[in-house]
């Protein structure tokens, strides 16, 4: 057992930020047990060993619920739209993961770099390469984050050098799903992941539907994202009332389902995910940097869809969830600025800290145990030094302005240490 004294912050509900300046997070094993203010924890528990590390700040692990580590490799290249962009530069450095070599090497920096961001929980696709798959599962157990993962699955429309038959890619999804979906104490799990509809036949996406239901596993996919995209679909699924209604007529919605955008939904659409019990995640990084559009979120989340948040590497430009933060504030007041309405409020940057955290553990049906700082919540937290944004070193402020500093000057060296079940991942305690 150990207690940890620091200013305790998170974001229990959506718009609520709790601060406990001078707080105690006592942990056994891979628990948080106790909670609260240390004056009161104290001689709750006398005689167990305490780390004082104020005047550092503890917070919740961040949750990346959309993120493709291969693209890691090729991030920020500018000037293309969502299509020519997977031509252009995407589909080359994925088909470089056919050599294992390479995709080890490259989950280590993915991992590694992500863990230093303070990404406690990573939702992941890798290429269609079972064997780089499988390394990267492997790399995901060392470094003992939470990750939820899953290869890629394309078997029409894709290029030569990533085409997969509907079969083989079925089956190798089902072997990894076997290897690894619950695994390393059940931090890992497998995600079934369907490309997007255009490079995903029939019989593919049922096979995928039907392995999450078999299985329990997660299925993620990417939804109505770009104008192009779109027609795109219609063209090929004339049948199909909608982009979601592809997905809905071939199973592919269920409870462990999430949905990469959902930029442009109509009402029907949003009722057959509500109804399926399905998340978005909103990725507003990546959907500037592709001119993709902005999601209407406060929309979405006044309807009670789940949204989470996403960096969506490599449209995103870097594996830091503080940036997407931030970026979720600044698209909200992008589109309010053209709208002025009440449904398109600006997003606060305490409640794009629960998206980050309680909000993204909830959309992957973890919400009892992380994205809290409560007892009972799995020990997944960060020690932050929230002194190194701020340029004026101002050691007393309000809780939401610190927070603001740490969204909108996120830099590496804030994020001290970084624990996941209660393990150092990252960093050293201060
Ligand atoms: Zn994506």
């Amino acid at each position: 057992m150990l207690l940890l004294r620091a200013h305790l912050l998170d974001a229990p509900s959506f718009g609520s930020l709790r601060s406990i300046p001078d707080g105690g997070l006592l942990l056994d094993g891979v628990s948080i047990v106790d909670a609260g203010r240390f004056e009161e924890l104290a001689p709750r528990h006398a005689g167990i060993e305490v780390r004082d590390l104020r005047p550092h700040w503890i917070l919740p692990g961040l949750i990346d619920l959309h993120v493709h580590l291969p693209q890691y490799e090729s991030v920020a290249m500018d000037g293309l739209e969502l299509l020519p962009w997977l031509e252009t530069h995407i589909f080359p450095g994925e088909a470089r993961f056919a050599d294992t070599a390479v995709a080890r090497a490259a989950a280590e920096r993915f991992f590694g770099d992500a863990l230093a961001w303070g990404t406690t929980t990573a939702v992941v696709y890798s290429t269609i390469h079972a064997e780089a798959t499988d390394a990267a599962f492997q790399v995901a157990e060392a470094r003992g984050l939470r990750c939820v993962m899953g290869k890629m699955m394309m078997d029409r429309h894709a290029p030569a050098a990533l085409q997969e038959d509907t079969e083989t890619s079925l089956r190798q999804s089902e072997a990894l799903i076997q290897r690894w979906h619950g695994a390393a104490e059940g931090r890992l799990h497998y995600a079934l992941a369907p490309r997007f509809a255009p490079m995903c036949s029939p019989a593919l996406m049922r096979g995928a539907g039907a392995l999450s239901e078999k299985h329990g596993a997660f299925i993620q996919t990417h939804l109505s994202e770009n104008r192009e995209e779109l027609a795109w679909v219609a063209s090929l699924f004339p049948e199909a009332s909608s982009y979601t209604d592809v997905y809905a007529r071939h199973g592919m919605l269920n409870g462990r389902t999430l949905l990469g955008h959902g930029i442009h939904l109509d009402a029907p659409e949003r009722a057959a995910i509500r109804a399926a019990g399905a998340a978005l995640v909103h990725c507003p990084t990546s959907n500037a940097f592709l001119a993709s559009g902005i999601m209407p979120l406060r929309r979405w989340l006044e309807e009670g869809l789940p949204v989470g948040l996403g960096t969506d590497v490599g449209a995103g430009t870097t594996l830091s969830m503080w940036h997407e933060m931030a970026m979720a504030c600044t698209v909200s007041k992008l589109r309010w600025a053209d709208t002025r309405g009440a449904a398109d409020r600006p997003l606060k940057p305490a409640e794009a800290l629960h998206l980050a955290t309680a909000g993204g553990a909830k959309a992957l049906g973890f919400k009892d145990h992380s994205g809290t700082l409560d007892p009972g919540r799995l020990a997944d937290f960060l020690v932050v030094d929230a002194r190194q944004p701020d340029p004026g070193q101002r050691a007393e402020d309000e809780p939401e302005r610190i927070l603001s500093r740490l969204l909108y000057r996120a830099q590496p060296a804030m994020v001290k240490a970084v624990f996941v079940d209660g393990r150092l991942c990252h960093g050293t305690l201060p």
